[in-house]
């Protein structure tokens, strides 16, 4: 087994500091930490379908929803029980598994546990509304759980025609009258409208798409200063001492988040392109061609603490600082 210390057999797990497999028993390092920076290739969006379809680079997994905190565990295709990631409570298998594609790439923890605890706490002692009760049961939470967390990246070429309309304003002088029966002259802005139509084009770059349920999404979205250039193919050996979670929102679907995000972009540009002081828009068909995408795991530190029967996520992110 390669993942078994060469001086004494333990398990090994990675050790953020040496981008290294580390023995926790001796404290062998095992391995020297790659150095060499990677081209990150992308996979055309269609043929990935139609692969997948074919089974090709793919695991067998089961997907349960934690019954407590509602995270999604991942579970070997032949488990029955399994404890949950996040709050321990366990979790029968339904039996069901499915096919999933393998990661490509994953950006490798930097930030070590004890980092990540320093964070927690001094986040949790700045909390000055949190009540004494609430800092007791985020405290008692720990240790926290280090999660591969999968997302999806997509790329695209887009071409959009639009119609809509110009609002220009303009002013107005209008005869009024007062509540004393006297005339006065008033100016009123009023706007002008213009049917429009056009086309704009742009092309999106890694549009990332958080391809789970476990955590909240408002949460990930502001861990979003992620270095994706310092990926590295994926490799078991950055697991040793992790969880990682498997995709529940597929390809077919994560492409429509991501599409979201680059329509939310279209319009911004459709509105600059109309101009004037208004716009409105009324139809826009966007064409989206070469589209690529990475399934890529990122680093997340979890604290997951129960509060008045709710659970709560703090999310840390493995990678940076921040
Ligand atoms: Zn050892
Ligand atoms: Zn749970």
């Amino acid at each position: 087994n390669k993942f078994t210390c060469k001086n004494c057999g333990g398990d090994l797990i990675f050790n953020p500091e040496t981008q290294s497999l580390k023995c926790p028993y001796c404290g062998t390092e095992n391995e020297n930490p790659d150095t060499i920076p990677e081209v990150h290739e992308e996979l055309d969006f269609k043929e990935a379908l139609a692969k997948f379809r074919n089974a090709e680079d793919t695991v067998e997994v089961q997907i349960e929803k934690c019954p407590a905190c509602g995270a999604e565990v991942t579970l070997e295709a032949n488990a029955t029980t399994a404890g949950c990631d996040f709050c321990g409570t366990s979790i029968v298998a339904g039996g069901k598994s499915h096919k999933v594609m393998k990661p490509q790439y994953l950006l490798p923890f930097k930030i070590t546990k004890d980092e990540a605890k320093k964070t927690f706490r001094e986040w949790i002692q700045k909390r000055k509304f949190a009540p004494n009760d609430l800092k007791k049961q985020a405290r008692m939470a720990e240790p926290l759980k280090g999660i591969y967390y999968p997302h999806w990246t997509f790329d695209a070429d887009t071409r959009s025609k639009y119609s809509g309309k110009r609002g220009v304003h303009y002013t107005r002088t209008v005869e009024k009258t007062d509540s004393e029966g006297k005339k006065y002259t008033d100016t009123v802005t009023e706007t002008r409208w213009t049917s429009v139509s056009g086309k704009v084009s742009r092309f999106f770059d890694d549009v990332l798409v958080a391809a789970s349920h476990t955590l909240k999404k408002k949460l990930t979205g502001k861990l979003d200063e992620w270095n994706l250039k310092e990926m590295v193919s994926f490799s078991e050996k950055y697991l040793k001492g992790f969880k990682a979670e498997s995709y529940s929102i597929d390809l077919e679907e994560g492409f429509s988040f991501a599409k979201e995000i680059m329509n939310e972009e279209i319009r911004s540009d459709i509105r600059h392109d109309i101009g004037g002081d208004e716009q409105e828009i009324k139809r826009v068909d966007t064409e989206y061609s070469d589209i690529k995408f990475k399934y890529i795991l990122l680093p997340i530190w979890v604290v997951v603490y129960k509060f008045k029967d709710k659970y709560f996520q703090v999310l840390i992110n493995g990678s940076t600082e921040r």
